[in-house]
């Protein structure tokens, strides 16, 4: 059997929802594991939303996210244009072949026409749906004339696949009319249009949301009609809000440039899309490579699941504390923009990874890591009002400065150095750490919460460690 092809086919109407990206997903892991090929066609036949933005955007968030495609915009292939506003002449000599072979015709009902007949059946029965009447079917109109070119669906039969995820789904003809092709512009319809690529393209597996299955059956008459062996079809279950409704902005976040802002490591972003509508045992955190190795198909699940916030953001979690899911090189990389966003340029490598060490188990997501790391890279770190209130009064003053002047004369500044040698002064002055690590918290990083004390002195370093005790002290005044 040769490669599967597989292919992701987003109108660029906007934001790369991430619903998409788990279809975009599906399609990437299947081609990698098979050795097959991942292609990225834009379907931008809707004129009226489609912008050169938002395919821009959709490119730059599958790169983001790692799902490369094999054949597509920007990087070309032996079935291009990978556009369909580019591919016009094709879908017209695809068109004109069904018409000469009375597969097709032309319609030159207006479209005034056709509402009123829409209109008179409504009147009678509001609830009847409307159904192309097959008007012009018997017609001869000749190309010159305005028209549309519509197919002609047998009234008898039914149309029958086995989804790859569904199982065996029938449909009766009956259910279908007419169904334009091609619009009086020569722009198709997307059911005629997506056939018409997916042919010849050479697709042999379209997966897609389970939104598209009603589409499934009018493409499966044009493979017949056309002469053309069908791919497989695999549907996917829905991501849904809380609520139960269709996952939108309006719940939060669901576009993926949302989550590369706020600080999501795109590993994890792919392993909790993986997570809905497909399992693997009970295996919750997967690497790109396992999930490359694990998926299959026949795991998909049919239920529509709800997108979980909290579950997303512990995934995310996983694949930020561990080195195995995040080198610290890699972790250094990413974390870098968000303190330039701080205004934190030109750092010291070295010491911002010495500074993640310390943060890294805590932080959720990289703008969190930076948020964390941010009191070491400044002269004086930032002071919470309130922290400082409570911490730096009259009293802790001379603790700050006595414990300044101890490690002062300290040598060799290690955590362990450090904490004999403030265990040591504690005894000496008849004190309890928990008098002096508040105080001393907040002069070091500005805040009540941090990494552990002796931590934070190593990677602030001897100088600063004094500079800002003893700046802490002159606070307490
Ligand atoms: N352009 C369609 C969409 O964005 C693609 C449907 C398909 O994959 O066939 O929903």
């Amino acid at each position: 059997m040769s490669s599967p092809r597989v292919r992701f086919a987003p109108s660029p109407t906007g934001y790369l929802h991430i619903g998409g990206v788990r279809t975009a997903l599906f399609n990437w892991l299947w081609a990698r594991q098979t050795g097959g090929a991942f292609v990225l066609r834009i379907e931008d036949t809707d004129q009226e939303r489609s912008t050169p933005q938002s395919v821009q955007i959709i490119l730059d968030s599958l790169r983001w996210l790692g799902l490369t495609w094999d054949e597509g915009p920007e990087v070309g292939g032996p079935h291009g244009p990978y556009t369909q506003m580019q591919r016009l002449a094709t879908y017209r000599e695809f068109a004109e072949r069904l018409v000469a072979q009375g597969k097709a015709y032309r319609c030159t009902c207006t479209k005034e026409a056709l509402d009123a007949q829409r209109a008179a059946i409504k009147a009678r029965d509001p609830k009847a749906n409307f159904r192309y009447p097959g008007t012009c079917r018997t017609q001869k109109h000749s190309v010159s004339s305005p028209h549309v070119v519509r197919f002609v669906t047998p009234a008898e039969g039914s149309v029958r696949y086995v989804d790859k995820v569904f199982g065996e789904v029938v449909t009766p003809n009956a259910a279908q009319q007419d169904f334009v092709l091609v619009r009086s512009d020569g722009v198709p319809l997307y059911n005629f249009g997506a056939v018409v690529d997916d042919i010849t393209m050479g697709i042999t597996l379209v997966a897609r949301g389970r939104d598209h299955m009603v589409n499934t059956p009018p493409q499966l008459l044009l493979y017949e009609a056309l002469g053309e062996t069908p791919p497989e079809f695999a549907h996917l279950p829905m991501m849904l809000a809380p609520s139960g409704e269709k996952l939108s902005k309006r719940h939060g976040a669901v576009s993926v440039t949302e989550y590369r802002d706020q600080g999501y490591a795109p590993e994890a972003v792919l392993n909790y899309l993986a997570r809905f509508g497909w399992s693997h045992g009970d295996q919750e955190v997967f690497s790109l490579d396992e999930l490359v190795a694990a998926f299959r198909w026949e795991a998909c699940g049919r239920g529509d699941g709800k997108f979980d916030t909290k579950k997303f953001l512990a995934i995310e979690h996983e694949h930020l504390k561990s080195p195995r899911l995040q080198s610290d090189d890699v972790y250094l990389r990413r974390v870098v923009p968000f303190l330039e966003l701080r205004g934190l340029c030109g750092l010291d490598e070295a010491k911002v990874k010495q500074a993640i060490a310390t943060v890294r188990e805590r932080s959720r997501t990289f703008v969190e890591a930076a948020e964390g790391m941010d009191f070491y890279f400044r002269g004086e770190p930032v002071m919470d009002e309130k922290a400082r209130v409570k911490f730096l009064v009259p009293a802790n003053a001379l603790h700050l400065l006595s414990l300044a002047e101890r490690l002062e004369a300290m040598e060799g500044w290690t955590a362990e150095g450090l904490e004999s040698t403030v265990t040591d002064w504690l005894l000496e002055r008849k004190l309890h750490i928990r008098d002096v690590a508040q105080p001393a918290r907040v002069a070091l990083t500005g805040r009540t919460a941090s990494p552990g004390l002796f931590e934070v002195m190593v990677v602030l370093g001897q100088s600063a460690t004094l500079a800002r005790l003893r700046s802490g002290a002159k606070r307490c005044a």
